[in-house]
């Protein structure tokens, strides 16, 4: 009796075994043409390890199957490449997978790299927590396209459209940045107004196109005299403004100098000779924007009150 009933027993096991083997087998067939279906990058993941993917995103990621995967790649997180805007590896701690799943409101953006054409792609990524386990469907929608137009239409707007540097709507949109730095963490900068002399007069002389011309061979001029993190800025017609980011206004007055004489020396194409008035003035506390320009612009009008191709500074 009792032999009988370890027999019987050990049989219903292996068999319970075999049946949820079956299952499993047919369910993760299921789980994979599902995935497989789907237009998007389709992940389950725990917190440690990636459990399965789609076709679509082994192929983007470079991988043959999970297993290689899971050997290239230490976590999804892991996949992120950090950019302003875009979820970084550690951007929102340990359970990021979680908190996702939790603000479905949220579009987050995640920047990846496709090892097919090794370009950068952006995704919004969609994070959904599987019932009764510890699972989490992840959905990659490509918004590439969108963010690239975006970049653009955001490029002309910040940018002058003759000279190639910002304009006066990307420093409007800096200055709190720089006033705050200043305020905050004693970030002091100074800034340098710039206005070509007697400009009209070579509109007058050479016409509309030269005068374009020599806005454009001034700028790069300049450009190349300026170090990586100064602002290069036209600030109107033929009025520019430099940006210092860390500087006094001796830095500011000396820079301004070499610029005026620079410019001065400089053959240009059309019109040989061109000179420059200059303000320079720094971040003082209680500035606004507006002060500091004001300030930077008395010294300008001095400038070229005293009789042009000159720096003042206040
Ligand atoms: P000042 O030494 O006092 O600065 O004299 P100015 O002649 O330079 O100053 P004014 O303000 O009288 O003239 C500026 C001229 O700049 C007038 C305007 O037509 C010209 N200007 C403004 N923007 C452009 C531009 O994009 N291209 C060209 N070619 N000219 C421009
Ligand atoms: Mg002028
Ligand atoms: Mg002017």
């Amino acid at each position: 009796m009792n032999e009988y009933f370890i027999v019987s027993s050990f049989i219903i096991f292996i068999f319970s075994i075999l049946i949820m083997r079956y299952f499993s087998k047919r369910y993760n067939i299921f789980v994979n043409s599902f995935l497989d279906s789907m237009d998007n990058i389709s992940i389950i993941t725990n917190s440690k390890k990636v459990v399965n993917i789609n076709k679509k995103g082994l192929s983007f990621f470079g991988s043959s199957n999970i297993s290689d995967f899971n050997t290239s790649y230490f976590s999804v997180a892991s996949l992120f490449i950090e950019e302003e805007g875009c979820l970084g590896k550690h951007s929102l701690g340990k359970n990021w997978l979680q908190k996702i799943a939790n603000n479905k409101d949220d579009s987050i953006r995640v920047k990846l790299l496709n090892q097919e054409d090794k370009e950068f792609y952006y995704f919004h990524i969609k994070v959904s927590k599987i019932a009764s386990s510890a699972e989490y469907l992840l959905l990659f929608h490509n918004i590439t396209k969108i963010v690239g137009e975006t970049k653009k239409v955001i490029q002309l707007a910040e940018h002058d459209a003759l000279t190639g540097i910002y304009n006066r709507v990307k420093l409007n949109m800096l200055f709190p940045d720089f006033i705050y730095n200043a305020n905050r963490y004693d970030k002091d900068f100074a800034i340098i107004l710039f206005d070509i002399d007697h400009f009209k007069n070579i509109n007058d002389t050479y016409g509309h196109n030269i005068g374009d011309s020599v806005l454009v061979e001034l700028t790069h001029m300049i450009k190349n005299l300026l170090r990586d993190d100064d602002i290069f800025v036209r600030w109107g017609g033929e009025e520019f403004i430099i940006v210092l980011q860390v500087a006094s206004l001796l830095d500011a007055s000396q820079l301004a100098s070499r610029l005026r004489r620079n410019i001065e020396e400089h053959p240009f194409v059309h019109v040989k000779k061109v000179t420059c008035s200059f303000g320079v003035t720094e971040f003082r506390d209680g500035d606004t924007h507006m002060i500091l320009l004001e300030r930077a612009d008395e010294a300008l009008y001095e400038a070229k009150g005293n009789g042009r191709n000159q720096v003042v500074s206040k």
